[in-house]
């Protein structure tokens, strides 16, 4: 069942925690490579389970960034969704009120075709909420990147800046770092997003991402201005996620709190040259590509001042994400960087964390430290490739083109039918 498959994959559980004496057990160093999403997230797990943790970010300032992002200063697109597997463990660490505070609840969740027909709406609250005890939320990543930091911070994790880290030495293991002194600690995780050094070094080879043929279109446009146009005051005016399904195409639009922000993904073929990821766009070439598309979404984009592009990108799954000597692993989109419709990227990266930390405080031995970690792979790996494989699969459902099988999807969203053409 379409509708089924796209909401157990968005809205699915994992990540167990519980707590159990920390009494002596070995602590160990842990040196996390990269503070985006996903190492922040394991530095929490893995420092409330008694662990010693510094990360390693090769930026000057905490922030969030983003994957591929070949402009450092660049200020990253806005939103993210926090689906209810990371709302969970957001829970458990008690920093989901926190989140809460500066999210977006949404309503409902909407599909429409490109030319605006309504194909299907799935309640989120109470729906979501019944169903996983726990929101569906969209925040600014802004927010969602200082809380961590705030909160890892609490956890006692220190952080060293300015350390763009070269390799890895696996025996010892010590981290290469750019113009510094190596690191050393017992263990290292690389957390280091889609254009991973800790990957490459895993790999000991080059291992560029891959181009998936898709781009998104990054935007923000005001609440306010979207109040003065009637057409768009409903849009502006109830929290809701909505999707346009188009060919080749699909819109994705959802309110951020900061800043009384909407925040709008345009998801279409790429047409970046090779040697560039991310341009400033031009705005008659986005409103060309979707000049056919529903009235509404047409005067949206009318707001829309400047924006920029983004190649799509992902990795080759890997054999292993764990080095044989036991002592270093990676995680997040180091090592399973995905198409992001679903919106589980950052969500699979926050699971990896409280996996290594649930596990990280389990550990009663030194000798027990490479299992954990051929264990945590074991336990992440099927799940994200899943989640990777869906959101490739999604492309195709959100992407259908005028025709049979465009018409057969919209006819089993708008009766609940299962899809018989995925
Ligand atoms: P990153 O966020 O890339 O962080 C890596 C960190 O490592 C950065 O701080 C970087 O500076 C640092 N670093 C890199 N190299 C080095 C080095 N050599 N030395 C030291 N530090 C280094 N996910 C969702 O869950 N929900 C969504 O709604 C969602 N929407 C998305 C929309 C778009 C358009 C895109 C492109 C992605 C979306 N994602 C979403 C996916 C999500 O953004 C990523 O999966 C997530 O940010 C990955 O986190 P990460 O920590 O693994 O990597």
């Amino acid at each position: 069942n379409f509708l089924k498959f796209f909401s157990d994959l968005r809205l699915s559980t994992s990540a167990s925690g519980r707590s159990v004496s920390v009494m002596s057990r070995p602590q160990y160093h842990v040196a996390i490579v990269g503070a985006g999403l996903g190492g922040l997230a394991a530095s929490i797990g893995i420092a409330k389970a008694g662990h010693k943790v510094t990360i390693l970010e090769q930026a000057p300032v905490l922030g969030e960034r983003d994957q591929g992002d070949i402009n450092q200063d660049a200020q990253v697109g806005a939103g993210i969704q926090i689906p209810p597997n990371s709302s969970r463990i957001l829970k458990r660490w008690g920093i989901l009120d926190k989140i809460e505070a500066v999210s977006i609840r949404p309503v409902d969740f909407v599909l429409r075709s490109y030319k605006g027909t309504l194909l299907s709406k799935q309640n989120m609250v109470p729906y979501a909420e019944e169903r996983y005890g726990v929101p569906y939320l969209h925040i600014h990543r802004a927010d969602y990147h200082a809380i961590l930091v705030e909160e890892a911070q609490k956890a006692g994790v220190t952080m060293q800046l300015n350390s763009a880290v070269t390799g890895i030495d696996f025996d010892a293991p010590a981290v290469h770092i750019k113009d510094k002194p190596d690191f050393h600690a017992d263990v290292v995780i690389g957390a280091d997003g889609l254009k991973s050094a800790c990957r490459e070094a895993l790999l000991g080879k080059p291992d560029p991402p891959h181009f998936t043929g898709d781009l998104a279109y990054r935007i923000t446009v005001r609440r306010d201005d979207m109040m003065q146009i009637p057409e768009l005051r409903e849009l502006a005016d109830k929290p809701v996620i909505t999707y346009w399904f188009g060919p080749d195409s699909h819109v994705v639009c959802y309110l951020l709190q900061r800043g009384g922000l909407y925040n709008i993904v345009l998801a279409c073929p790429d047409d970046l040259p090779e040697t560039v990821n991310t341009a400033k766009a031009d705005i008659d070439e986005m409103h060309d590509i979707f000049k056919d598309w529903d009235p509404v979404l047409r005067k949206l984009l009318g707001l829309v001042k400047e924006t920029s592009k983004w190649r799509l990108q992902n990795s080759e799954e890997m054999k292993t994400w764990a080095h044989p000597g036991g002592k270093s692993v990676l995680l997040g989109d180091a090592c399973h960087s995905t198409l992001p419709y679903l919106a589980q990227g950052a969500a699979m990266a926050v699971e990896d964390g409280a996996v290594l930390g649930a596990l990280m405080e389990r550990i009663e031995t030194k000798e027990q430290l490479r299992d954990v970690l051929i264990m945590y792979e074991k336990i992440r790996k099927e799940r994200t490739t899943r989640v990777v494989k869906g959101s490739t699969a999604a492309r195709e459902i959100f992407h259908l083109n005028d025709g049979d099988r465009q018409q057969e999807r919209d006819r089993q969203l708008l009766e609940e039918e299962p899809f018989e053409g995925y």
